[in-house]
């Protein structure tokens, strides 16, 4: 992909939305205290840097993005907020296709990259971005090399990691999946959003299944 110096891109462009969300992102990760936390921050690249143009694109996901707002908490809601707001700005993509998980998933599963490999924020020590994933929605057991915090920005879904018992986790909680760990979510009746940081490990991977 193209890149280019930009060290204040305009706010109304897709690089500029993205330097906001990921400044608001660091507000919300500086307020948890977790020892995990630490070696991704230290790769959260500087401000500044080069910016890699990116093209929006959009899913069929999008359709809950209005709903987004009353699912949220009082630390989540900024940042859970300003996504909603620049979601029509930002590149949407999708890791599986109709094979995996079925076509029905596609209709209600994407996520979209601030930082990384992909994302208009180059890294490549540090991935990060939102999942998004519509009600009533199955993300099967999968998993990856790269070591993974997710924190829930809206929605309440069911988790769950390895062989422990699938649990509720409200917006604001801190979920830690070390490297190959498998996980999975299950949503009920509300869309989720969430957080995503991957580091240590192929930062494009397409998760294994199961
Ligand atoms: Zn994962």
């Amino acid at each position: 992909m193209p890149s280019r110096a930009v060290s204040n891109p305009s706010a109304t462009t897709a690089e500029g939305f993205c330097f906001a969300l990921a400044a608001e992102a660091r507000r919300l990760l500086d307020r948890f205290d977790d020892a995990h936390l630490a070696p991704f921050l230290a790769e959260w690249p500087a401000s500044g840097e080069a910016v890699r143009t990116i093209a929006p694109s959009t899913l069929p996901v999008l359709r809950w993005v209005a709903d987004l707002a009353r699912g949220g908490s009082e630390r989540t809601r900024p940042l859970t907020t300003a996504f909603a707001a620049a979601a029509g700005s930002l590149r949407w993509q999708q890791t599986y296709g109709p094979a995996d998980f079925g076509p029905d998933f596609l209709g209600r599963y994407g996520w979209t990259e601030l930082i990384g490999t992909r994302g208009p924020i180059p890294s490549t020590a540090l991935a990060a971005g939102v999942l998004l994933l519509g009600p009533e929605t199955d993300y099967p057991r999968h998993r990856h090399e790269a070591e993974e915090i997710y924190i829930p920005l809206s929605g309440t879904a069911v988790w769950t990691k390895g062989d422990a018992e699938p649990a509720r986790r409200a917006p604001g909680t801190f979920i830690h999946h070390p490297s190959w760990t498998p996980h999975a979510m299950h949503t009920t009746n509300e869309p989720l959003l969430a957080f995503y940081l991957w580091r240590a490990g192929d930062l494009a991977q397409k998760s294994l299944i199961g």
